[in-house]
């Protein structure tokens, strides 16, 4: 075994994981032609009740909260799908009753849930707004791209019911976040797109790639050579679905969008890559894993227990075990989860090595890398022409952030010089954060940790 092997495997169980529970499955009250999650239901038998059952419920939470190491103040659940809401509001009120039984003493219980916001009402609001739930919430920009591949069973696009969700979050002033997923329509939009959702009153953004190896999914359908397209690298058994990003439109996406960003926005919107990215550039491991060296700290469960390796791996092959069987502690931190989680870095092929943004790529997630090297070594990330375009092109205004951060100065004075407006009208100062939010200043780290604390 390797020192680096041996470095890898002394980290792993120090790390704090986190699982994505999948409360419903993949149910959902929408159909959307991309959902990745929605084919999950062949994993099951036919006649399974989508519900996760209370006693299931009571020992994960328990299980959950007993796993996290000793001192530990925050504990947050991540509730996703299918669409979760579907359960009622009864399900997250006794979620919220079972945590308050097993929290230890000064621990603070946060939830966060993704959900299509087609059932958002006040209730639901009033309820996120009481037990302080972040909420995520599924939009992929203007109505005419939204709508393209975000349907319901009928075909019929959900975006007016989106936009209704945003605006009844506003009211009661839930957070939330806008989950964006970038395909091959809107992904030649990301100016467009950034400022549309900046104009909705969306601080929180995130930008996840719609990469769908053929024939993969409910919905696949006639598929594109990942060959016949932008990528230089050879990629001729490779093919991805005519809804997947293109690796260029990806970067030219986050490029245009990090552009608009950089001229008004640092410290008051905060998208996801962009605080990811700054964190590498101030030395600091990005915290997502799709940016780390190494992973497996992401798991998922399903309904009735089944632990998986990570969201993106719900399948036999990465089924670690059930935790009405198995302690989740023991799956978490089997053998098996880390050598998952060490085989992102153990399998980057040599040209990521070299590669000058590595530091903040990190070949990104190993779902994603089916193309080969120039020079014929397996493993290169499908994405990789577009996170190198993207992380080269915000290399210059990533160096002038972090040297303002090591300097204890805001971030956001880059917008000096990026503005085509007066500085004295580019906004210094956005809404208060909160405690774990990324802080204003723009360092990638939260803000308890950064400014708060100066
Ligand atoms: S496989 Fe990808 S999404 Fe899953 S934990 Fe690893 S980096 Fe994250
Ligand atoms: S940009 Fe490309 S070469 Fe560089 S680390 Fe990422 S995937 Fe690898």
């Amino acid at each position: 075994m390797s020192n680096q092997t041996d470095s890898l495997t002394a980290q792993f169980t120090d790390q704090p994981f986190h699982v994505m529970t999948k409360p419903i499955g993949p149910i959902c009250n929408l159909d959307c032609t991309y959902c990745y999650y929605l084919h999950k239901e062949d994993l099951y038998p036919k006649g399974n009740k989508w519900k996760m059952a209370d006693d299931c419920l009571a020992s994960y939470i328990r299980q959950y909260i007993d796993t996290q190491p000793p001192g530990t103040a925050e504990v947050t659940f991540a509730w996703q799908g299918g669409e979760p809401t579907l359960l009622g509001l009864e399900f997250f009120e006794r979620c919220v009753e079972i945590q308050k039984q097993h929290a230890r003493p000064g621990m603070k219980i946060a939830n966060t849930l993704q959900t299509n916001g087609i059932l958002l009402d006040d209730d639901w609001c009033r309820f996120f707004l009481k037990n302080g739930f972040l909420v995520g919430l599924s939009i992929d920009g203007p109505a005419e791209l939204h709508d393209a591949y975000r349907v319901d069973h009928q075909g019929q696009g959900s975006h007016a019911a989106v936009i209704a969700a945003i605006r009844k979050l506003k009211k009661f002033g839930v957070d939330f976040n806008a989950l964006v997923v970038v395909n091959r329509l809107n992904g030649d939009y990301g100016a467009r797109v950034y400022r549309y959702l900046r104009d909705a009153g969306c601080q929180y953004l995130q930008f996840i790639p719609i990469v769908e190896p053929s024939g993969i999914g409910r919905h696949a359908e006639g598929q594109v050579k990942a060959s016949d397209h932008f990528t230089p690298f050879a990629a001729a058994d490779t093919a991805v679905s005519s809804r997947s990003v293109l690796p260029e439109q990806f970067g030219t996406f986050l490029c245009d969008a990090f552009d608009e960003w950089i001229r008004r926005d640092v410290g008051r919107v905060f998208v996801q890559i962009f605080d990811q990215a700054l964190s590498a550039w101030v030395g600091v491991e990005p915290s997502l894993c799709v940016f780390r060296r190494t992973c497996g700290r992401a798991l998922a469960m399903e309904h009735n227990g089944d632990v998986y390796s990570c969201d993106h791996y719900v399948e036999p092959d990465h089924l670690l075990g059930n935790l009405n069987v198995v302690p989740l502690e023991e799956l978490v931190n089997s053998g098996r989860q880390q050598e998952f989680g060490d085989a992102k870095l153990k399998t980057l092929p040599q040209y990521c090595l070299d590669c000058e943004v590595r530091h903040a790529c990190n070949g990104e997630c190993p779902k994603n890398r089916f193309l080969q090297t120039p020079d014929g070594a397996d493993g290169l990330n499908f994405l990789c022409a577009g996170y190198r375009k993207f992380f080269n092109h915000v290399d210059p205004a990533m160096q002038q952030m972090a040297a303002f951060i090591n300097k204890r100065q805001p971030a956001a004075l880059i917008m000096e010089q990026h503005s085509d407006r007066p500085a004295s009208a580019a906004p210094r100062s956005g809404p208060t954060p909160r405690r774990n939010d990324p802080c204003p200043c723009g360092s990638g780290r939260k803000y308890k940790s950064c400014c708060r604390k100066s």
